[in-house]
């Protein structure tokens, strides 16, 4: 039997978003490493210069191929491929007698500390450093090349890809990604939503298919078909067409009896913010500015944070922008702000709570945003358990000149002591990702425990109607920002319990929109009062959507 015969011919995981797309597999393949037992060989130096000029010919190539940062990554990886004092530290490794892969893996590792230990730019390399010794090594072990460089639209499969490995994709060739791990709000997941790229995580058994296969995503539904018949095909581009209808209203949110509601992107650079506009957000409701240094060593400088946040803020015009200051730690390590040692990072030292072990980071940041801030510009911190870190960070924020200030509410005690911590701020946003986690006791990198990390929760629901009421209260904003946003079910129960802007992934603004549109504040209000009643996660979605405009419901595909 071959290997595709054995596999089934449709796969189940957490689909993300409701795109779809049809096309051949190709899969990002892990680097090989130097075999322990390596014997070195007669003419090992030849194969060693050969095989690293051969690498950076073929970086060269790729970058002159490739456009933007994708090319400038590919040609500085190029230089290094290139780099004489690299090769002949190999080569004399293999002169004394060490088996060329094993040569190649020790002289790279010797760099990447001296670039480690040099800081700022070259610490930065090492990344790819690492990725020109994968290259050369699998190419004198005789070994495919690792990672992936796609010839054409392509359904990406891997184990699980790092922001890193994501940003070395060619986006525009990506139908689809598929991940064996992951959860559905990791950084896979929020990355693919974020460029409106259809995503399935958890979908055990994608690695076993076939590169090369023709395969059909369906994120709507969770599935990956195998070989899809002509039925399945036409289905899936039926919805895209749907999906380009709904797209097509680029009107503000707002309910059908036209209460306000305004609809926000969830970004994470200056790219995703012209994505945003472009997709036709009325603002960002979120900037994750963590996903800018995922690959620094060291705390960015004012001047390369405040260039970094010109560039996102210039790209919005005078759209509202809410900034989140580092979130670092936990699902988002950052190498200059993490705590090594934490045995529970979740629970431990991230988002606002590197105010007590490394102020000064937290406060070059608000630096730099107060050098660049319009008045457009909101600054919130994230993580926020009690009033008096509010009033912390409100404290800190102002006096780098920042004007509006608010907090997440994305753990359960700031949900429940919402009232007081909004005394201390100007706004709040509502992080569903992070409140699940913590609501539910529940790993959110853990997909397989997903009906417990669910929005739908009764008790998530009972905390996001805490935080709305204390908002209303106040006479101030409550924002959602976390996944739940953008699910057009969803939507209407936040609408309903009074939250008063919704900002998501870019591709989920459509039908979140048309969702809104489609019904009444009053008609909201009684989605949300059902949503509220029910005593099970999965009976609180039934009953909102059992209780939708039923052509609505159709036209969504709901
Ligand atoms: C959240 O927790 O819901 C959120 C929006 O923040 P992040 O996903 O970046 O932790
Ligand atoms: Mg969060």
């Amino acid at each position: 039997m071959s290997a595709v015969a054995s596999v089934a011919r449709s796969l189940t995981g957490i689909g993300v978003g409701r795109g779809g797309a049809v096309a051949p597999l190709a899969f990002v393949r892990p680097a090989v490493a130097a075999p322990v037992d390596e014997l070195p060989a007669d003419g090992d130096a030849a194969r060693l210069h050969e095989a690293f000029a051969t690498v950076a010919a073929d970086l060269r190539e790729r970058a002159t191929a490739a456009s933007g940062s994708l090319a400038e990554v590919l040609s500085a990886t190029a230089l290094m491929a290139a780099d004489r004092a690299l090769i002949s530290d190999a080569a004399k490794r293999v002169e004394s007698g060490t088996g060329p892969a094993t040569a190649v893996a020790e002289a790279v590792a010797g760099f990447a500390t001296m670039f480690e230990a040099a800081g700022g730019y070259l610490a930065e390399r090492v990344t790819d450093l690492h990725s020109v010794r994968d290259r050369v090594i699998a190419l004198l072990l005789g070994a495919p090349a690792p990672g992936l460089v796609l010839e054409g639209r392509s359904v990406v499969a891997a184990r699980d890809l790092s922001p890193a490995d994501t940003a070395t994709l060619d986006l525009e060739l990506v139908a689809a990604i598929v991940t064996e791990l992951g959860g559905p709000t990791g950084h896979t997941a929020i990355v693919a939503g974020q460029l409106g790229i259809p995503c399935i995580v958890r979908a055990t058994g994608v690695l076993d298919v076939a590169p090369g296969t023709l395969v059909a995503v369906d994120a709507g539904a969770g599935t990956l078909t195998v070989d899809p018949d002509d039925a399945l095909v036409a289905a899936i581009e039926a919805r895209a067409a749907r999906e380009a209808m709904l797209a097509s209203d680029t009107a503000p949110g707002a309910t059908k009896d036209g209460h306000a509601v305004p609809l926000l992107a969830n970004i994470g650079s200056a790219e995703d913010a012209a994505r945003a506009t472009a997709a036709h957000a009325e603002g960002v409701g979120l900037f994750r500015t963590e996903v800018l240094f995922l690959d620094a060593q060291e705390a960015p400088t004012v001047e390369r944070q405040a260039h970094d946040y010109r560039s996102a803020i210039e790209a919005l015009g005078d759209r509202k922008v809410v900034v989140r200051t580092l979130d670092a730690g936990a699902d988002k390590p950052l190498a200059f702000a993490t705590q090594p040692d934490e045995e529970n990072p979740a629970l431990g030292v991230r988002g606002f709570r590197l105010a007590r072990t490394i102020p000064e980071v937290v406060d070059t940041q608000l630096r730099a945003l107060g050098e660049v801030s319009t008045p457009s510009t909101w600054v919130m911190a994230p993580m926020i358990a009690t009033p008096a870190e509010a009033r912390d960070f409100a404290s800190r924020a102002r006096a780098a000149g920042a004007t509006t200030v608010g907090v997440m509410v994305e753990v359960p005690a700031a949900a429940l002591r919402a009232e007081a911590i909004l005394r201390e701020v100007d706004f709040v946003s509502l992080g569903t990702n992070d409140l699940a986690q913590y609501t539910m006791a529940t790993d959110r990198l853990r997909g397989e425990l997903s009906d417990l990390l669910d929005p739908w929760q009764p008790a998530v629901l009972d905390l996001v109607r805490a935080t709305a009421s204390a908002g209303r209260t106040a006479g101030k904003p409550v924002g959602v920002c976390g996944e739940s946003a953008s699910d057009p079910v969803m939507a209407l129960v936040l609408v309903g319990l009074g939250i008063t802007s919704l900002s998501m992934s870019p591709g989920a603004l459509p039908a979140v929109r048309f969702s809104i549109r489609s019904h009444t504040l009053a008609e909201c209000e009684a989605i949300a009062a059902v949503a509220l009643g029910a005593d099970h996660a999965a009976h609180a979605r039934a009953a909102a959507l059992a209780s939708m405009d039923a052509a609505a419901r159709e036209t969504l595909g709901l």
